[in-house]
């Protein structure tokens, strides 16, 4: 028997038996329009929200009946032209539907206890705490969360393309059979890509990719390079906590040069922002140009991404500033693209164009 908690299938080690896919559809505000609320505190305000629930169990991965429900704004009142376009809605469509504390108040309930969270893209999960924190209520999700789009590309795709629903159903060969951009259709859309990807990984169709080095020594081997196929795909790894936005910054000890100011900061031990355990390295530190930068691992927290500024003080000496920051899987896309950098130019970087009349500051 497996824990039906946790249950292991062919390939593949699932965190929690149940998914819980949302999509949800927000109204902008009109630039020229008053509203009552500052845009930079409710950037979109929800009018639908959309769900599937996605379980796992010893027959397979189930897809049950969607949640969907209509939601009656009570700030953007009325459509904005650009948001109507992608989603084809009125003005008029905003005056039925439930509040939105009701409509959630069911939804939460209707998701049960123990679940994944998942969504195509993050984007959903500020507009929904924007919404919370509007209405009063705590912005805590208290779940982890999966980012479909992310794991698609990752596993399908073997990099981090920002794909569309669409482009993913046409890549699965999902049968199409009804419009995009509907709440619950997209909804239902993400939970038959996700639902797909667990059976390919499963039955071993596709040819899956470990997103991380697995050998510290050998960061060449990351998420663009050869794909790797790894024994179990540990849902884990591919999730964050949409709690947590967790940074530490510290300055390390005056050195006469960033080579020694390097050299000894790379080999310290890195703790965790959020627990303070010791990390694992995903990928060691490199130095390019005034910065440098790494990938860490907290077996609690997942990615940790570090980055050390270098600065001079006033008598010449120079110093490290160094961030370590909670990041989701999806961010490690610029953090690889600067290691492409490395690999190619070195700590010199690619080389940039010096404009006319300005001369160049040697560093060191
Ligand atoms: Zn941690």
């Amino acid at each position: 028997m497996t824990d039906a908690k946790n249950p292991i299938q062919e390939g593949i080690r699932h965190p929690s038996d149940t998914y819980i896919i949302i999509d949800l559809e927000w109204n902008q505000p009109i630039p020229w329009i008053k509203s009552k609320v500052d845009p930079k505190t409710l950037p979109g305000e929800i009018i639908e929200i959309g769900a599937v629930k996605l379980t796992v169990g010893e027959s397979g991965v189930a897809l049950g009946g969607p949640f969907h429900m209509l939601i009656r704004p009570v700030c953007y009142t009325i459509m904005n032209k650009n948001v109507s376009r992608v989603i084809g809605k009125l003005s008029s469509d905003l005056r039925s539907g439930l509040g939105f504390i009701e409509a959630y108040d069911a939804f939460i309930k209707w998701c049960g206890e123990d679940f994944i969270l998942c969504g195509w893209g993050n984007s959903d999960l500020s507009i929904l705490k924007s919404n919370l924190r509007f209405h009063d209520r705590s912005a805590i999700l208290g779940h982890p969360f999966l980012d479909v789009q992310m794991f698609f590309s990752k596993i399908a795709e073997g990099k981090a393309n920002q794909r569309s629903v669409e482009y993913a159903v046409d890549f699965l060969k999902i049968p199409k059979r009804k419009e995009f951009h509907e709440a619950h259709r997209d909804a239902e859309y993400t939970g038959r890509i996700l639902k797909a990807l667990f059976e390919a990984i499963m039955s071993d169709h596709m040819h899956a990719v470990n997103p991380f080095p697995e050998d510290p020594a050998e960061p060449g081997k990351t998420a663009d390079t050869e794909p790797i196929r790894p024994e179990i795909i540990d849902l884990e790894r591919y999730l964050f906590d949409p709690d947590l936005n967790v940074h530490a910054e510290r300055k390390t000890a005056l050195f006469d040069t960033w080579d020694q100011c390097c050299r000894l900061t790379f080999d310290e031990d890195a703790y965790c922002p959020a627990c303070g355990s010791k990390l694992i390295p995903e990928l060691p530190w490199f130095r390019i140009r005034k910065a440098a930068f790494s990938l860490f691992r907290c077996e609690r927290h997942n990615l940790v991404a570090g980055r050390i500024r270098m600065k001079k003080n006033a008598s010449g000496k120079v110093y490290g500033s160094v961030n370590m920051k909670l990041i989701q899987p999806g961010e490690t896309v610029p953090i690889l693209e600067r290691f492409e950098e490395y690999k190619n130019f070195g700590p010199a970087g690619k080389p940039v164009s010096i404009p006319k009349g300005e001369t160049i500051h040697p560093e060191n």
